[in-house]
This record gives C-alpha cells, sequence and structure tokens, in this order.
C-alpha cells in the first residue's frame, strides 16, 4: 500500500506544529494516488487555508472558477465545504440475496453493455449493462453515464448502488456505477459501497466531481491538527478535529457521523465564544475608561424641551447607559430597540453626558441622509444649549472641510456628528470620550474599532434596529452590556400593512392620493437592484419617477431621491419633504434608514418581493412616526412560497423582534448576522437556534479557559489564538500585539 511519505524533515520544520503531543501519523481510510502533491503530512486549517485549490490535480481554470463560485478557494475551504446529505451505498449484497424493492450495492464483472436509445425526458442516454458476480446474473439500467460505454468491457470489475425494481423483469435502477480495480478497492472508493456524501454544487460541477475533488484535498492534506486543547475534547467526549473532518465527509457509519457533527458544531461555537471571551476579558482587564461625571445640567434642559415624556424603556436605557458612562470602566453597549422605538434621544442623553464631563461625543451613521438628518433634529434639539455641533461627511468641499476637522481638533465642537468620514485619516478629536455607532448592522466591526481608536479608550454605545430574537442576543454580544428598548412612543399606530400584485398596481396609488389630499406626504420605494447594478437602479428610479409624474400624479409635487445622487442634491430633496415642497418621494432603499419625517403616512413599496423581511420592515418604520394611521402596500409578484410568506408576515405582525423570528424559521440564520457585521464568523456547521444546548456547553467551557489564560499566551494555547485570529479578523487584532 501507498503512503503519504514523501515530505522531507526540512519540509516538516518549515510548517507549524501545534504541539507536541502530535498523533502518529495513520494511513487514513483511502490510499493517495497524488503523488506529486507535495503536502507536509500534518497540517493545521490556518494552514491549508493558504494552499491554493489549483494545487489540487484536476483543478484547472474552469474548475477553479467553479470552485470559487461556491466561496472556495483553498484546500481548507474544500475540507470544510460539509456535505448537505449522505446516500447510504453501504450496503454491499450478492446478486442472489437481491430482493425487489431493497437497495443495495453490488459489486461484479461485466457481461455485456450497450446505449439505451435515445434520451429520454431530457435526460442524457443511459445504459444498460449485465453483471455477474459468482451467485447469479443481473441487469443494471442506469441514466445519464453513456459516456462509460468502452470503459465496460466484458471482465471489467464494477460497483453498482441501486434499487431493485421489476421492469420488464428484474432489474438494478442504479443510481451510481463505478468501474473499479477489483473488488477489494470496496470501501476504498469515494462512491459507492460506503455513505457517500453529496454536497451543495453550482453549474460548473456535478456531484461526482465534487465528491472526487474534496476526497483528494483530504487525503493530500494530510493530518489536520487540532486547535482545541485534548482535556476539552476528553471533557466533553468529542473527537478530534481531523477525524472529525474526515467523518463528517466520509463517515464510517451514522455514529460516527453524529459524532462528528456535534464536534464540528462545538468546535465552531467554541471558538466563536473564546473569541468573544477574550474580548470581553481585554475589556475589563485594562481599559480604565473615562469616568464620566456629568452634573446633569444639560441632559435635564435637553429633557426638559424634549415636547415629550419619555417612555419608560427609554428613561430605564438612559440610567443604564449614564450608569455605564460613570463607571471607571470603558463602556461596550449595545442598544437594540425596534424601529421608531426612540433611540435617538438616548444617543443625545449619552452625548450631553460626555460634554458635560468635558469630553467629546461622536456619532456615525451609514449614510450621508441619515447623518445630515440626526444633524438637522440634534442640532435643532440643542439650539439652546451652550453645546456645538459638526457635521463631518465625504462631500463637503475642502474649505468646510477644512474648518469642521479644525473645530473637532480644538474642541470648539462639542460634538461631531457624521458618516464614515470621521474615521478617515486627518480627523483628530481634542478629547474623544464617547462613540455613537448608528444602525450599527450596517458597518463592518473593523470600522467601529477604527472609530474608537480615535480617542483614548472612549465609551462605545453601538445602536441597531435589527432584531435579534431575544434568546440569541446576550450569547452572541457576549461582550457587550445590551440594554432593549422595548415600548413605543405612545400614540403610534400600527402600521396598516397589505399586499397588492402589479396589476392592482394603480390601487396602492389610489391610497396614497388620498393621504396626500389630506394634507400629509408620501414615499414610493422603487424595486431593489443588485448592488452591482448601481446604473440601473438609477435608470429605473427615473423611470418610475416619470411614470408617476406624468400618469398618475400629474397633478401632485413629486420629487426623486436615490443613491447616485450628489450630496447637495440628496439634502435639498430632503429639505424640500421635511418641508412639504414635495408631497411624494420616489426613493430607492436609502430612506431605509432612520429617515425621519413624522408627517409621511404611506409608503408604496414596488418589487416588494426582492427585499428582505427585515429591511421591508425597516422601511415599513419610516411611516411609523406621526399620529395618523400609517398605511403601507407592498406591491409585489411573489413567485416561491417563501416569498408570499415573508410578505404575508410583514402584513400580519408589526414587532420586529416577532418578525425576525419569521425570518429565521423561513430563510435560516446565515442571512441573519451578514458578513462578519458583529463579529460573528460565519457559521458553517452550527444553526444558533437549533445548537443552543451546545452554544451553552461551548460558552461555559471557552470562558473558562479565557478565565485561566486570558491573552491566550500559553503555547499549548497558541493554535486556538490564531484560529480565533482567522475567524474574527481585525476585531482581535490586539490578541496579536504583545
Ligand atoms: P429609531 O429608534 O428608529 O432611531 P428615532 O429615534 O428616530 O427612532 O425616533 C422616532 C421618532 O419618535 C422621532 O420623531 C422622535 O422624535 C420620536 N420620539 C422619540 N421618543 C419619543 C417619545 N418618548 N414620545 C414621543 N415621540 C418620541
Ligand atoms: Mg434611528
Amino acid at each position: 500500500m501507498e503512503s503519504l511519505d514523501h515530505t522531507s524533515a526540512q519540509e516538516l520544520m518549515a510548517w507549524p506544529t501545534y504541539r507536541e503531543d502530535i498523533p502518529s501519523w495513520e494511513e487514513g481510510p483511502f490510499p493517495t494516488q497524488h503523488k506529486h502533491l507535495k503536502l507536509p503530512r500534518r497540517t493545521t486549517l490556518p494552514e491549508l487555508r493558504t494552499v491554493p485549490v489549483t494545487k489540487l490535480p484536476g483543478v484547472g481554470p474552469r474548475i477553479a472558477a467553479a470552485l470559487k463560485d461556491l466561496g472556495i478557494s483553498s484546500f481548507a475551504d474544500l475540507v470544510l465545504h460539509y456535505p448537505s446529505r449522505h446516500e447510504d451505498l453501504s450496503n454491499v449484497k450478492k446478486i442472489s440475496d437481491l430482493r425487489v424493492g431493497e437497495r443495495a450495492t453490488v459489486v461484479g464483472k461485466v457481461v455485456s453493455a450497450k446505449k439505451l436509445g435515445r434520451p429520454v425526458r431530457g435526460r442524457t442516454p443511459g445504459l444498460s449493462v449485465q453483471i455477474y458476480d459468482g451467485t447469479g446474473y443481473m441487469l443494471v439500467t442506469i441514466w445519464g453515464r453513456g459516456w462509460l460505454l468502452n470503459q465496460l468491457i466484458p471482465d471489467a470489475w464494477v460497483m453498482v448502488s441501486g434499487k431493485m425494481e421489476r421492469r420488464y423483469g428484474l432489474q438494478l435502477m442504479a443510481r451510481n456505477l463505478e468501474v473499479i480495480d477489483e473488488p477489494s478497492t470496496i470501501g476504498r472508493t469515494a462512491h459507492a459501497g460506503r455513505f457517500v456524501p453529496v454536497y451543495p454544487i453550482n453549474k460548473g460541477l456535478n456531484a461526482r466531481r465534487m465528491r472526487t475533488l474534496v476526497h483528494r484535498a483530504l487525503h493530500a492534506s494530510g493530518y489536520i491538527l487540532d486547535p482545541l486543547p485534548a482535556e476539552i475534547l476528553a471533557s466533553h467526549g468529542l473527537p478530534n478535529l481531523h477525524d472529525a473532518i474526515h467523518e463528517i465527509h466520509f463517515p464510517s457509519d451514522k455514529e460516527h457521523l453524529k459524532t462528528a457533527m456535534k464536534r464540528l458544531v462545538f468546535h465552531e461555537l467554541f471558538l466563536m465564544q473564546a473569541g468573544l471571551a477574550a474580548r470581553k476579558a481585554r475589556f475589563e482587564e485594562s481599559e480604565a475608561g473615562r469616568k464620566h461625571e456629568g452634573n446633569g445640567k444639560l441632559l435635564n434642559t435637553f429633557l426638559k424641551g424634549l415636547g415629550f415624556e419619555l417612555t419608560t424603556s427609554q428613561e430605564r436605557v438612559i440610567r443604564e447607559v449614564l450608569e455605564g458612562m460613570r463607571l471607571e470602566k470603558a463602556m461596550r453597549r449595545l442598544l437594540q430597540g425596534d424601529v421608531g422605538s426612540g433611540k435617538t434621544v438616548v444617543a443625545i442623553a449619552a452625548l450631553l453626558t460626555a460634554v458635560e464631563s468635558s469630553g467629546q461625543g461622536a456619532i456615525m451613521a451609514p449614510t450621508e441622509v441619515l447623518a445630515e438628518q440626526h444633524f438637522i433634529s440634534i442640532s435643532a434639539a440643542l439650539k439652546d444649549l451652550p453645546v456645538n455641533v459638526a457635521l463631518l461627511t465625504g462631500s463637503q468641499s475642502v474649505a468646510e472641510r477644512r474648518a469642521v476637522l479644525e473645530d473637532i481638533r480644538s474642541g470648539e465642537a462639542h460634538v461631531a456628528i457624521g458618516t464614515h468620514a470621521l474615521i478617515q485619516k486627518g480627523v483628530e478629536f481634542n478629547d474623544l470620550s464617547l462613540v455613537v455607532v448608528d444602525e450599527q448592522h450596517r458597518f463592518g466591526v473593523g470600522q467601529r474599532t477604527l472609530f474608537k481608536e480615535k480617542g483614548t479608550t472612549p465609551d462605545t454605545l453601538v445602536m441597531t434596529a435589527t432584531p435579534i430574537p431575544r434568546t440569541l442576543s446576550l450569547t452572541l454580544y457576549g461582550d457587550l452590556e445590551v440594554s432593549i428598548l422595548d415600548e413605543l412612543p405612545p400614540g403610534r399606530k400600527p402600521v396598516e400593512t397589505r399586499m397588492v400584485q402589479s396589476p392592482e398596481r394603480r390601487e396602492a396609488y389610489e391610497v396614497v392620493r388620498a393621504e396626500i389630499e389630506a394634507r400629509r406626504q408620501a414615499y414610493v420605494v422603487c424595486p431593489l437592484v443588485e448592488e452591482s447594478e448601481a446604473l440601473e437602479e438609477v435608470r429605473a428610479a427615473e423611470e418610475l419617477y416619470e411614470e408617476l409624474t406624468e400618469e398618475v400624479f400629474p397633478d401632485k409635487r413629486l420629487g426623486l431621491l436615490h443613491g447616485r445622487m450628489g450630496a447637495a442634491e440628496k439634502r435639498e430633496v430632503m429639505r424640500a419633504f421635511r418641508a412639504r415642497e414635495i408631497e411624494i418621494l420616489v426613493a430607492t432603499a436609502v430612506i431605509e434608514v432612520g429617515v425621519d419625517v413624522p408627517n409621511a403616512s404611506a409608503m408604496v413599496i414596488e418589487g416588494a418581493e426582492r427585499f428582505g423581511l427585515s429591511q421591508l420592515h425597516q422601511l415599513r418604520g419610516r411611516v411609523c412616526r406621526g399620529l395618523h394611521t400609517p398605511k403601507c402596500i407592498l406591491v409585489g409578484d411573489p413567485k416561491t412560497e417563501e416569498a408570499w410568506r415573508r410578505l404575508e408576515a410583514l402584513c400580519n405582525h408589526q414587532d420586529g423582534f416577532k418578525l425576525s423570528e419569521v425570518d429565521l424559521a423561513l430563510r435560516g440564520e446565515g442571512t441573519l448576522f451578514g458578513s462578519r457585521q458583529s463579529g460573528v464568523p460565519d457559521l458553517k456547521m452550527a444553526k444558533l437556534l437549533r445548537d443552543i444546548e451546545v452554544l451553552v456547553e461551548a460558552r461555559g467551557t471557552a470562558f473558562e479557559l479565557v478565565a485561566s489564560d486570558p491573552n491566550l499566551k500559553q503555547p499549548r494555547h497558541r493554535p486556538l489564538r490564531r484560529e480565533i485570529r482567522e475567524l474574527l479578523g481585525v476585531d482581535v487584532d490586539w490578541l496579536f500585539r504583545e
């Protein structure tokens, strides 16, 4: 039997080794045929991330492109491309023992083979093969393998898997047929005689090819060292990483498959929690933050001038925030509150407290429209107070920008409001002691980190309306304190939401007309266009605007707002809309976040089926600001059941948390957290809701481990540290600064 022993001692030295007690190399279950591929015997996932798939025999440019589509570019991606299911092809039988209706795998010699006529129902031609295995003859039919014919010469060994059926006599309807060298290879091949993995694939690949590639990558990769300490595995009765990865693809049996899955779920959740734990430990240990001991003067004046009473939740949350700011420890707090729950007031309270303690506060918003709006409303709210507010966005003129930067640097500006422009180089604060991130889900973790670095350990408040099921938020944001606004200001009416299909689109516009005639305003939201098609979006928005202006509302005043307009133009449109000079605002999803015009009471969303549930909920939130019964009409032609249900859910529920649960149930979790947005690594195997028990277990263990070695400095924890860094990215950069 061949072995993988082609690694020189030198190569081994060059590759990192994780621990002293490296398990002795064992021959994998399959011999490798890829002698020319030189990889070390022992490796790690981070190392495998550096080996491109093109190193694998059989991966040319075409296959590489197809793999890339699936997000696979390295060996690690390939060995972590988990099967979506397995087929049990392990039942190997003699021909004489086969029964009708039985699924089995049979090994025999070809007696004869021929192509089966013309393609049937669009399928490629099949084969009819007669085989003999010493106990009997059997006819095998298989579709789509016509190209195998010239290998099926008499006396060639084959292995076939399928179901015995009675059709014009007994025959095996095969799902798989494979030419093998000799019967002893059963159990060694990737495609039959075992539990066979079935992978998510795309156009450029077929099931068999994918399986072959994973199989090759596994065996070329050598022994995958485990970053988890052995005693943790032992105490949880989990197999090591190498075995788990092999078993998840090519399981020995169902039991092994189950154990492997549990191990990999644990693996992902453990790394995620260890990352959170390390981050939390770091902040607790080192960051003596600013003690914000405001005297409450500014804050109280502001609250008195508000013109409305705070809700009980707002009062509670403001208290929580101020208490956090008063502590010596740097505050890191997440504020969750549904659309319209009044997060801005909380942010202002925090900003004023920073100013009272002679620091500076800054708030970063994801779009210019929103930053401008915050600037307008916050300036207005603070106009009688001795507080200077500055606005910084990317589109200001050079002179304007220079003046603002100077104010921020000198401390003349007490509060800075802006977009990403705030975190650019060259922006310096006099004494930034509080940062607020609005709509945090729109920012990457890295951007939040950059923002914080503009001050010396400032307190942080991140705000989000992306509802996360309550059961999860604490575990997910394990390193943050969480405050929740779970109440809407009084007098808010639920948004009457209904759906019409596009032939009845005019009905939607009748509703808008009625609102305008009652001296209120409305939004018409354009269908969503792929981000890559920005020009397309502008064109679509302009077309809709024209159609509405000319045909539907020739007697009304309309405005247009889209993401590609210049900042001054956008500002002017928003001003005119606020001032009621525009009655109907035709807009792209740029108004999704935070735009607040209380007199707007109706919204039509075109192409509603293209939006995600939480985005629709956010959009709809734009019209529940006033005292009139708000109306939202979804115009859409959902083409899938899921899309129907999504729109239905929106018509039936108002509560963002409830909707997030529906969304989760409909679409799975991947979509909820987006890419790395909250420092949550992509989970391939774990499902947070399903695996909540493992999550709790992993969390406990991870926090214990980190408590014993907060910076994961011990040599035995280094591999873990490295994995965490790769998974969580910049947000844990400090883990690696010595
Ligand atoms: P969000 O949480 O979505 O950011 P905002 O802070 O923009 O919500 O608040 C939405 C609207 O509700 C604003 O017009 C704000 O002035 C108003 N508002 C906030 N708190 C209250 C309250 N306690 N009573 C009445 N209106 C409020
Ligand atoms: Mg807001």
